[in-house]
């Protein structure tokens, strides 16, 4: 267990780094990663930070490009690191996926399906996705405090999943 959780700890370093880079780039601070058989595979920030584009979760991107090259039994080996506690759609799409294993920062106060709103990885025992979250939660709320805040002038982005 502690080893597993040093491994997350780092595999939630990545996700940082793309979340920092979602930031840069005028969005919602979430970032993805994938890991498969201890090799970082993939990385993904968040695209949704604008209203025309609300479905562009980072999980939901990661997702859609690692299943271009990866089979199900690929993902039954994987885990995904996110910073934020996945939305309904992106725990579905990770259901989709058959993926093994779910790391997650932040809890997600107003969208979060692994138990903060809802568990729906229980409501779907068939696929035995195992969900951990807490995850560097303090680093992962900090960057979308921090990026919320600064936002507070502006128009209304907290809708993000
Ligand atoms: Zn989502």
């Amino acid at each position: 267990m502690n080893g597993d959780y040093r491994r997350w700890q780092a595999g939630m370093q990545r996700a940082l780094s793309a979340a920092r880079q979602a930031s840069a780039e005028g969005h919602v601070p979430i970032g993805a990663v994938l890991e498969l058989d201890g090799v970082y595979r993939y990385s993904h920030a968040n695209q949704s930070g604008h209203s025309d584009q609300p479905l562009a979760h980072a999980e939901l991107l990661l997702l859609q490009a690692a299943s271009q090259s990866l089979g199900q039994s690929d993902f039954r080996r994987s885990i995904l690191y996110v910073t934020l506690e996945p939305c309904p759609m992106c725990l579905g799409a990770m259901l989709h996926c058959h993926l093994g294993t779910l790391v997650f920062g932040a809890y997600n106060l107003k969208w979060g399906a692994c138990g903060t709103v809802q568990d729906l990885s229980a409501a779907f025992p068939a696929e035995s996705l195992q969900c951990w979250g807490g995850v560097e939660e303090l680093a992962c709320a900090a960057l979308l405090q921090g990026f919320f805040g600064r936002l507070r002038q502006g128009p209304s982005a907290e809708d993000q999943g």
